[in-house]
């Protein structure tokens, strides 16, 4: 058979035969498989309207696309689907399918606190933190890890509940792209005195998607104008509907400012999750959690607070979290105490990793040194890709032209105190909608504070290092001002976000809107030596302007367009507008024009973006 011809390229032909590919391959992956040379690809793919080098990252859909052209069947491999593959080489599985029934112990239901801006989602942790302290504990909880265990009693029996202790659910949502299943249960906080805003509807899609039971506490009953009962009328509306009205949501009224109810809110969740999840961990194997912060300490080297799903952590295992491997070398609790073992639902800070995981990782303890080490730079090499594939933008040949001249693209660093909120300002800003001529790409990001080799590749690539949490260290400041790089510091990521955007929107060129000023019809032509061919018109509607744009039309239809109004007189005087009713005589830009030709005149005006 004769071989393809996409395009003018003449290419090896498939027969239908199926080729796998990691999401993010290149053309260079491409051609491999199939055995052609990556630059026919290039070339072939160029015909089909898309530019990309042999080495760039392409999308799923181009793989198909050429996969299609030249009869081969692509299977894109998902990232999960290749970690799964990767695991399973070692002979190793993420998750409990292998454990017994009867190796299943209850464990603690892990709970996160979401809501909007102001309602009281920290000061409710803060208060949990602080008033459920079990006796005898020195101090209480003194360090924030990222999340804490507090005792509460049910039954005459002391059970204790996990949360998560970064607020708000950029946190979650985070999480839960990476395939990290954290929380059992929201805890969905609404002010009183203010009720279902925005981000409480937010936070219930993000329960709701996740099948994530939802309790709501209802805050700030101690404020004047509270009202608790408006509010569960309110989320009767979002299908949550209170147990006293018959439904199975439990609600309970708090003041997270003075300790009100905190017991009773502890215990729905108990009950809650009782009720609707059968929470259970078989103890007994290698340990498996997530990373959910983590950061870099001066003294300590990476640190990561890791949350046990199953199995039981202890110092000396040899454990992989993401792309970052290490032996457990200390484990701490919230309390600053050593954990020698971490039980299922358990937070332990975990000291020994050669580098910094992700928010959301999921970390597994293997054999030995060697194998967490090989799983962590075979996916630091696929994250690689990832991130190339990530960050390019498809452009087509159409467009190429105007893309070339009037792409503005804003490039960011970005630098926080922890990977969670690092991947949280990364997902928010990434999800801005300024339209399509505007592009925002994050070239880096890590934990820690500004270097001057986040400042040294902001000037070379003309980014904006944004510091979250974090400040610049050492030189850093110094060269930036050199290189003019801007550095902007934040603590909120709402506010962040609100200046990015603007900078974005100001990045915009204006957009002009057409507003329409009247029509005129040409009666007659007259000729001057010192401005040529003049039209003597009737303005038959609306004004004409000097300096106004217009078109010529004639039999209705368009003969020129995107003219100006020259000059313009009334009678032997100059005008600057005439309105409907008179004559004029005025002279275009243009002027192949006729008696019976219609002008149109209007101007461009600015519009606002939206
Ligand atoms: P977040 O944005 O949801 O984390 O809200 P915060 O926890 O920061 O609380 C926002 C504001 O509401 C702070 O000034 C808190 O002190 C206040 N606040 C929180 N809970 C209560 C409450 O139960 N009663 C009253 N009166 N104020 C509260």
């Amino acid at each position: 058979m004769q071989a393809p011809v996409v395009g003018g390229v003449r290419l090896p032909r498939g027969n239908g035969e199926v080729i796998r590919l990691a999401r993010g391959a290149s053309l260079s992956d491409f051609a491999e498989k199939i055995d052609a040379n990556p630059a026919s690809l290039v070339q072939a793919l160029f015909n089909l309207g898309e530019m990309v080098t042999a080495t760039q990252s392409v999308g799923d859909d181009t793989l198909q696309l050429l996969g299609d052209e030249l009869n081969f069947k692509v299977q894109v491999v998902s990232p999960e689907d290749e970690d799964r593959e990767l695991l399973d080489s070692f002979d190793l599985t993420y998750g409990d399918d292998d454990d017994e029934e009867e190796d299943l112990v209850v464990r603690p239901p892990v709970v996160t606190v979401m809501g909007h801006v102001d309602h009281g989602k920290t000061r409710l942790l803060d208060t949990i933190r602080q008033a459920n302290v079990r006796e005898g504990e020195h101090g209480g909880i003194t360090q924030h890890i990222g999340a804490y265990q507090v005792p509460t009693t049910l039954d005459g029996e002391e059970r204790l509940i996990t949360f998560i202790d970064t607020p708000g659910h950029e946190a979650f949502t985070a999480m839960r792209a990476r395939g990290a299943k954290v929380t059992d249960i929201a805890i969905l906080v609404v002010a009183a005195d203010d009720g279902v805003m925005p981000q409480t509807v937010e936070a219930i899609n993000h329960a709701k998607s996740a099948d994530v039971p939802i309790v709501v506490a209802v805050n700030k009953i101690d404020k004047e104008g509270a009202d608790p009962a408006k509010i569960r009328g309110q989320l009767t509306e979002f299908g949550l509907v209170a147990e006293e009205y018959g439904g199975d949501t439990m609600f309970v009224d708090i003041s997270a400012r003075n300790g009100t109810n905190i017991d009773q809110l502890l215990e729905a969740v108990l009950l809650t999750a009782d009720a609707s999840l059968d929470l259970r961990a078989n103890p007994d194997r290698e340990a498996q959690g997530v990373s959910i912060e983590a950061h870099l300490d001066r003294g300590r080297g990476p640190v990561a607070t890791v949350l046990i799903q199953r199995g039981t952590l202890r110092v000396g295992d040899s454990v992989v979290a993401g792309d970052a491997y290490g032996r457990v070398r200390k484990m701490v609790d919230e309390h600053g105490d050593d954990v020698p073992e971490a039980l299922p639902s358990r937070p332990v800070q975990v000291i020994g990793f050669t580098s910094v995981p992700r928010a959301g990782d999921s970390l597994l303890v293997v054999e030995e040194d060697r194998i967490a080490r090989q799983i962590a730079d075979r996916r630091a090499a696929r994250r690689r890709n990832e991130l190339a594939a990530k960050g390019r933008r498809r452009i087509s040949l159409e467009d190429l032209d105007s893309v070339l001249k009037e792409t503005s693209q804003l490039n960011l660093i970005l630098k926080g105190d922890n990977s969670g909120t690092v991947e949280a300002l990364e997902e928010a800003l990434i999800g801005i909608d300024v339209g399509e001529e505007v592009e925002l790409r994050v070239i880096d990001r890590g934990v820690g504070g500004v270097t001057e080799t986040n400042v040294n590749l902001a000037a070379a690539s003309n980014a904006i290092i944004i510091g979250f949490n974090v400040r610049a260290e050492g030189k850093a400041t110094e060269l930036a001002n050199r290189e003019g790089v801007e550095i902007r510091y934040y603590t909120v990521i709402y506010q962040a976000i609100e200046e990015i955007t603007k900078a974005l929107t100001g990045m915009l060129k204006p957009v002009y809107e057409e507003v329409s000023l009247g029509t005129v019809e040409i009666r007659a032509l007259f000729k001057s030596s010192k401005a040529g061919l003049i039209a003597g018109c009737m303005v038959t509607s609306g004004v004409v302007r000097r300096n106004a744009k217009a078109r010529l039309l004639r039999d209705s239809a368009v003969i020129a367009e995107n003219l100006t109004v020259t000059s313009l007189r009334r009678e032997k005087d100059d005008a600057t507008e005439v309105r409907e009713g008179y004559e004029c005589g005025l002279t275009l830009t243009y002027s192949d024009f006729k008696v019976g030709d219609v002008i149109e005149t209007y101007e461009l005006q600015e519009k606002p973006r939206g």
